[in-house]
């Protein structure tokens, strides 16, 4: 199987030690297996994404010694797409609209970070129709409408990251009190979620192996359960090791002290940073 893999983040601030490691680790391990590396922009958070991001994330990454094969996929510009592609889950009785308040829609947009407690749905406007969709609605996937209708297909991944290697099989109990009833867009205002364009987008880059942070490994069974729906192969996962600071806080985009760009204007070189993530 040819190796493909890529970096994926959002453009949301910048880059810190954690997503360098993450980069170089995922870029490391495809020029080993004499496989692709590819870079793609998640960013169709448009509120909180922003131009000068990305452009920091190709300097910092180019300045790393990082080549990645092929053009940057912006995600923001597939939006209609991902759209699009969900209405077969619509026809299939497998989505419900939502019109919980604005900031747990949008909380529900994003990636989940680790330190922010991500909030299973309680499900209030499960009852609702798709046909009652009004503007300003998000899409909302009903898990056990789901997980019914993929009863008969097995729900398995293989992960080689250190903490959790192995086979697993996605357990409907814990996908229902730990992930529940995930937002995948949002009418009116063209967002689609990270879940759905993620899953989307491994399988449109015929990525094999999915190379992130451990933080993300308790989500993989929701996109398991989404590529099965949407008939996407689903690829081999390795979830790293986080990197932290001395408190063992892991490192949000907001830790301006763990910045790239503060790292290279001291002086630092790429050789220093890969040292410093212990590479
Ligand atoms: N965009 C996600 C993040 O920055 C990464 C998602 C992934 O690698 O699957 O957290």
């Amino acid at each position: 199987m040819a190796f493909v893999t890529r970096f994926a983040p959002s453009p949301t601030g910048p880059l810190h030690l954690g997503h360098a490691y993450s980069a170089l680790l995922a870029h490391d391990m495809a020029r080993a297996a004499q496989g692709r590396f590819l870079l793609r922009m998640e960013d169709t958070d448009l509120d909180r994404c922003r131009p000068e991001f990305v452009q920091q994330i190709i300097d910092d990454l180019a300045w790393l010694g990082l080549t990645w094969d092929g053009p940057v996929l912006h995600q923001a510009n597939k939006i209609d797409r991902y759209n699009s592609r969900l209405a077969p889950l619509a026809t299939r009785g497998l989505l419900y609209p939502c019109s919980c308040t604005r900031a747990d829609i949008r909380a529900a947009l994003s990636a989940p970070q680790e330190g922010v407690a991500f909030q299973v749905y309680p499900g209030t406007c499960r009852h609702r129709s798709i046909d009652s969709r009004q503007p300003g609605d998000a899409l909302r996937l009903n898990l056990d409408a789901a997980l019914a209708a993929l009863a008969d297909r097995p729900l398995v991944f293989t992960e080689t990251g250190p903490a959790h290697a192995g086979a697993h099989q996605v357990d409907p109990d814990q996908a229902r009190a730990r992930i529940g009833d995930v937002v995948l867009s949002r009418k009116g205002e063209d967002i689609v979620a990270y879940f759905l364009a993620s899953a989307f987008d491994d399988a449109d880059q015929g990525i094999s192996h999915v190379i992130r942070g451990e933080d993300l490994f308790e989500f993989t069974p929701i996109q398991v359960i989404l590529q099965a729906l949407l008939d996407l192969p689903t690829p081999q996962y390795h979830h790293h090791r986080l990197i932290r600071d001395e408190h063992g806080k892991r490192l949000a985009k907001r830790d301006d002290a763990r910045a790239l760009a503060k790292f290279r204007a001291e002086g630092a070189s790429p050789a220093d940073i890969r040292r410093m993530v212990g590479l």
